[in-house]
């Protein structure tokens, strides 16, 4: 008999999205930046590895921290950095959530979340959006046992948006912590970072591995206010980030004008992929991130995924329970796009 705790052995764990190893996919999937990131970040890396690693790396990277914290206007003790944001929800899910406590979250989201509440013998409860993509009352009702409450936006798999005064109207309405999960929101209009300013229960999260496309360098990061931060600053690992990772992400924040630049390339491509997208019978969700979500009134959709996939193109198909199925398809190049279309195109019409 395994000895792992009960609710270990009872929970399924947290599929990542396909990463082949092998062979030349077009991998529209897990919601990468198809670009590479602003070279200045491979230079800070060498110059990094030059310095030496035989010493621990910085416990609080204060470099990436000023230099985000000018770049984003808020106090850079405001900051907690991560292994890659996943790393950052689970240092604020252990913070704040223990065994039997509640996690709050809407539905369909971000599935990592409930591996989280899973893991620390918690409970979860999911709301779900309307048809709107809103959120009503029950995402902010009171329950002894809730602790914390999680919201993805932009949303995942659905690439909506809540306006920050709706954000804080829910942050206003709960009794626990709100984490606004920001992963993409460089490729949407709008950010909840005054939110924390005025509300002590609001924590923001960011992450570089989308719009800096660094998903490979694993950083993350947290904004709330002091009296979290003190918190979450004892539930992280000491030296969660390393030498490498906190020189490279300090570069890439450093250098804004490679965002932009990147983020108006991704939001041409997402505009021309959605209208494509239409034009082949798609219902497409208007979105505001880097991938985009969409179904269809004709056609099952998992034979269209796995049709792409002989082709080696990946795209997510996801079918939520008591929510229907579609597919999840991350922007690509223009050329990554334009080979994902034609795919759909032909086996839709064969
Ligand atoms: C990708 C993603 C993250 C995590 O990104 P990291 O690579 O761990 O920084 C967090 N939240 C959502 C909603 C995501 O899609």
């Amino acid at each position: 008999m395994t000895s792992a705790r009960p609710n270990i052995i009872a929970m399924s764990g947290y599929q990542p999205g396909e990463q082949p190893q092998a062979g030349k996919f077009i991998k529209l999937n897990t919601n990468e930046n198809p670009y590479p990131a602003s070279p200045a970040v491979a230079t800070a890396i060498r110059a990094a590895l030059d310095q030496g690693l035989e010493k621990y790396p910085d416990a609080l990277a204060t470099s990436f921290r000023l230099r985000a914290a000018e770049v984003l206007d808020v106090d850079p003790d405001w900051i907690v950095c991560g292994n890659g944001s996943d790393d950052i929800l689970t240092i604020v899910t252990r913070t704040f959530v223990g065994q039997h406590d509640l996690l709050r979250l809407p539905y369909p989201s971000y599935i990592l979340y409930r591996t989280l509440a899973e893991i620390q013998a918690a409970n979860f409860a999911e709301v779900a959006f309307d048809e709107h993509w809103k959120l009503g009352p029950a995402f902010t009702a009171q329950e002894d046992q809730l602790r914390l409450a999680y919201l993805p936006n932009p949303n995942s798999p659905s690439g909506t948006v809540l306006a920050p005064a709706e954000v804080e109207a829910l942050a206003g309405d709960l009794a626990c912590p709100l984490l606004v999960d920001e992963a993409y929101v460089d490729f949407a209009e709008q950010h909840c970072l005054d939110l924390v300013r005025r509300n002590a229960n609001v924590m923001v999260s960011r992450t570089l591995s989308k719009s800096y496309a660094l998903a490979g360098l694993r950083f993350g990061f947290v904004v709330a206010q002091p009296t979290l931060v003190q918190q979450l600053l004892k539930v992280k690992d000491s030296y969660n980030c390393d030498t490498l990772s906190i020189a490279g992400a300090t570069a890439a924040i450093d250098d804004q004008a490679w965002l932009q630049e990147n983020r108006a390339k991704i939001i041409a491509t997402r505009t021309r992929m959605s209208a494509a997208l239409e034009k082949l019978g798609f219902s497409v969700v208007p979105s505001q991130a880097n991938f985009v979500w969409c179904t269809h009134a004709e056609q099952p959709l998992q034979p269209l995924y796995e049709a792409l996939k002989r082709d080696r193109i990946l795209i997510r198909y996801m079918d939520y329970p008591n929510w229907g199925a579609g597919l999840r398809i991350s922007v690509g190049t223009d050329e990554q796009v334009d080979a994902c279309l034609g795919r759909l195109e032909a086996a839709l019409t064969s």
